[in-house]
């Protein structure tokens, strides 16, 4: 049956739960008709970390796209059920989805710096929005460069072609682009999974920092990463979400037989 056709389940008329930034209910996807996501509620507690985790093709980056309303650009792609950020339903129609997009920022797994300078990649968002003074511009630059802890690296060649730094330095970048525009949350799709170790070790650093300034939610296939970065996992598997709380619990005390099975590396 398509989801379309499928009664709706009762969602609530607001958030309810003051502590979570983005609140998920009964969330569910579908690609042309094949389901993608079953029926997930779950929150995103605000300033902290949360890692989906679970075999590639559960969902994970379907679920971080609904937060911005990414799928939104693919073709026969329907959702069912509610997001709220804060107090606003973002899957209404009514939703201002560029607004949205200011308010939940995206990095992806391979870096997409622009082939632009450095400086222009991390000023693209402001002047997006309007901002054309010189000196407010140039303090946001340093300021998101410095949150992004790439600025003592690149604060002597500002002008140049982004796309001469590394790779671990092209992920730090798109993130300070990000962040430049001050969103309230940020999604991250295996961010480092395209790194070495050492550039995966100062992104999961980042992590860590942002989360006074963000709430982070986070997908990895890598378990240890998850356990090292996020305050709450939740592990996904076939499009649903089987199990979801804080990290230490989930990883040494998990509820589901199918959480162990897939932590203690039963399958992949
Ligand atoms: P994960 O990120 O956990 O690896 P995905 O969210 O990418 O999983 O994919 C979940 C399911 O949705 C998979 O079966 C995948 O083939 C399907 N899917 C993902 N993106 C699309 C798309 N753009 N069109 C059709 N099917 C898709
Ligand atoms: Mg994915």
């Amino acid at each position: 049956m398509a989801l379309a056709d499928r009664p709706a389940a009762a969602t609530a008329h607001r958030n309810d739960r003051p502590n979570d930034i983005l609140r998920v209910e009964h969330l569910s996807l579908s690609y042309e008709g094949s389901n993608a996501l079953h029926d997930i509620t779950l929150g995103i507690p605000r300033h902290r970390v949360t890692s989906f985790i679970g075999p590639s093709g559960c969902g994970k980056s379907t679920l971080l796209r609904c937060f911005n309303r990414l799928n939104d650009l693919i073709e026969g792609c329907e959702t069912r059920g509610q997001i709220w950020l804060e107090n606003e339903p973002i899957l209404d129609k009514k939703m201002d989805v560029t607004e949205l997009r200011r308010r939940v920022g995206m990095v992806f797994q391979k870096p997409n710096p622009f082939p632009r300078s450095i400086y222009e990649n991390v000023a693209y968002g402001l002047r997006i929005q309007g901002i054309k003074r010189k000196r407010q511009i140039d303090e946001a630059v340093e300021d998101a460069l410095r949150a992004a802890a790439l600025w003592d690296e690149v604060r002597d060649r500002l002008h140049r072609s982004a796309l001469d730094l590394s790779g671990g330095q092209q992920q730090r970048l798109v993130i300070a682009r990000a962040i430049a525009i001050e969103p309230e949350v940020l999604l991250l799709d295996e961010p480092a999974s395209a790194l070495d170790p050492t550039s995966t070790y100062r992104i999961e650093e980042l992590i860590h920092v942002l989360k006074e300034r963000f709430t982070l939610v986070i997908v990895t296939h890598n378990m240890q990463q998850a356990a090292r970065v996020s305050d709450y996992t939740a592990f996904m598997y076939q499009g649903g979400l089987v199990e979801h709380g804080p990290t230490d619990r989930l990883f040494t005390n998990p509820r589901q037989k199918q959480t162990e099975d897939y932590i203690t590396g039963r399958y992949g």
